[in-house]
């Protein structure tokens, strides 16, 4: 884009960033001026320490900054010390009610404790926990779900509402304070898109606490990424949010590709492969579709931001090749174009393609690191 259209479309972008506290989860910046955070969760059983490790390297390989890890039981607290030591991103132990729990995974190397302080029990136990905390250098996460608020709150607003999931984290927010404790971020999550955005939006004018967000439960990989990418899209073009994670019934891999693709299309990230791909039509000169599934598989693991084309034909390939580092344009006889910063460069044959396509982004990821 030109700088004349650049300033034309500025005002769309989502420039403004709610002024947040900063907090570290381990040594990673949430909050403030740090880049929004992009995390997932793993789903392996956590007393599973070989298949943990590995599901957290994977989702580490594509991106993810932070993974999270629940702990159930004994077991599994037992079993971070084996985890933690090999992975290579700060994890969070998610601690459900349990407070022993929470304090095992803090002795364990958790970086952040996702427990609610009004869930643990007695002050004598808050303590503990929050003593365990600044012993061990985390910070907690107060984690409120719709599909879980207090009974009182739900008998006085009889329905999860966006005052209700506030108040909750109020609570939360209180005990934690009162125990002189603000190493801490804050999620208000809901699965209806219109009362997580809603909930958020109140969140962010009653504190300056970093925020965790999300759409919790949003459903399979499709309709999961549309509901994600309407409600997370809605708040990060608001400027709320610290961190995020998209909550999807399907590998957490594709949980932090999608994360990184809202960020990407509203401007605020800059990660890995930019593919700008056309649907296809009958003038295509090579298999679109399974060229670009191909290449996304293949090049998933760079992380170093370029903007790459595909196209099937010269239609509208010459335009997005214009404005790409990679463009390739379906020609005619099976020898498609290769552009290279938007310069016509050489030409490929369709035998060879991926490969082809491939070894360019690699070679410019290469360059770029240099
Ligand atoms: S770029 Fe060409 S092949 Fe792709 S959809 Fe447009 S006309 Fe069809």
């Amino acid at each position: 884009m030109n700088q004349e259209a650049l300033n034309e479309v500025r005002p769309y972008r989502a420039i403004y960033r709610r002024k947040s506290k900063q907090i570290f989860v381990g040594n990673v910046a949430i909050g403030g001026d740090a880049p929004i955070a992009v995390q997932s969760m793993t789903n392996t059983p956590t007393t599973d320490v070989q298949a943990t490790i590995r599901q957290v390297n994977e989702c580490a390989e594509v991106g993810a900054e932070l993974m999270r890890i629940s702990v159930p039981d004994k077991e599994s607290a037992e079993a971070l010390k084996q985890i933690i030591p090999n992975c290579p991103v700060p994890i969070i132990a998610d601690i459900h009610f349990h407070y022993r729990r929470a304090i095992e995974a803090a002795e364990a190397g958790a970086k952040c404790l996702r427990i609610n302080p009004g869930n643990i029990g007695s002050n004598d136990k808050v303590k503990e926990v929050i003593k365990a905390a600044k012993d061990y250098g985390c910070s907690i996460r107060i984690g409120v779900n719709a599909g879980s608020l207090e009974q009182d709150l739900l008998n006085k607003y009889k329905t999860p509402t966006p005052e209700a999931l506030v108040k909750s984290a109020q609570r939360h927010i209180k005990i934690l304070e009162d125990n002189d404790f603000f190493n801490f971020k804050i999620s208000v999550k809901a699965s209806d898109v219109f009362l997580a955005v809603a909930g958020y939006k109140k969140l962010s004018e009653i504190c300056d606490y970093p925020l965790h967000i999300g759409i919790t439960e949003a459903g399979s990989l499709a309709a999961g990424t549309v509901k994600s990418s309407i409600g997370l899209g809605t708040l990060l073009w608001q400027g709320i949010g610290d961190t995020m994670r998209v909550s999807l019934s399907a590998d957490p891999k594709e949980e932090i590709k999608v994360a990184y693709q809202i960020l990407k299309t509203l401007g605020i990230r800059n990660h890995g492969v930019n593919l700008i791909s056309c649907p296809s039509c009958a003038r295509q000169a090579f298999n679109v579709i399974k060229t670009v599934e191909e290449v996304e598989k293949r090049v998933e693991h760079i992380k170093t931001p370029l903007s790459v084309s595909i196209l099937g034909c010269v239609v509208n390939g010459l335009g997005e090749a214009a404005h790409t580092q990679i463009g390739i344009t379906g020609g005619g006889n099976s020898k498609h174009n290769v552009y290279l910063n938007g310069q016509p460069d050489h030409k490929v044959n369709s035998d060879g393609l991926v490969d082809h396509i491939v070894s360019l982004i690699e070679q410019e990821a290469a360059k770029s690191k240099k």
